[in-house]
């Protein structure tokens, strides 16, 4: 092997380790995602008014659960799309596929960008409305009016998501094939 060929080596591997080296950063204020956990990949190329909000929201699920891991990645299952108008819903298997779809009026009226794709995302990963919860959870939806803020899931919730993860993508509960506002 020539100089050049173990100079341009070095550079390449120089150039892997970097980015490893910001991930064990991030890693170490959230969840350690167990060994075999899913890798989730979405889009939210169709959103493009809410990327930062997106990245936000799979953080927020990310530091809270072990099993289950939402990256932005090609081959993507979860497709994030901004609509006006007709409400924030996704269309999903409740399994780790779907489609999320933003209202931007909806933001427009006060509701959080970030709480109602983090609670769509939770759809995404198998958990239902439950309206008549508190802001501290992210699958009350609306329910608590559009001053509620929070974006993070709770602890109920993280376990839940857990649960419906614990065997990777085997499906360990029935069919939730449906719509969710
Ligand atoms: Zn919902």
């Amino acid at each position: 092997m020539t100089r050049r060929h173990v100079g341009r080596l070095v550079a390449g591997l120089a150039a892997v380790l970097l980015p490893l080296g910001g991930a064990q950063v991030a890693l170490a204020t959230s969840a350690q995602a167990a060994p075999n956990a899913v890798n989730l990949c979405y889009d939210a190329s169709d959103a493009p008014d809410y990327q930062a909000e997106s990245t936000q929201a799979a953080a927020n699920w990310n530091s809270v659960v072990q099993n289950v891991h939402l990256d932005s990645c090609g081959g993507a299952t979860i497709l994030i799309h901004e609509t006006s108008g007709g409400g924030s819903y996704t269309q999903t298997d409740g399994h780790g596929s779907g489609d999320i779809y933003i209202d931007v009026q909806q933001v427009a009226e006060g509701n959080d960008p970030t709480r109602i794709l983090a609670h769509e995302m939770g759809h995404n990963l198998g958990l239902p409305d439950h309206y008549s919860g508190p802001c501290s959870e992210i699958m009350s939806g609306h329910g608590p009016g559009p001053s509620c803020k929070n974006a993070m899931p709770d602890a109920n919730e993280a376990a839940q998501v857990d649960q419906n993860f614990a065997n990777g993508f085997a499906a360990n509960a029935p069919a939730l094939a449906r719509v969710y506002r």
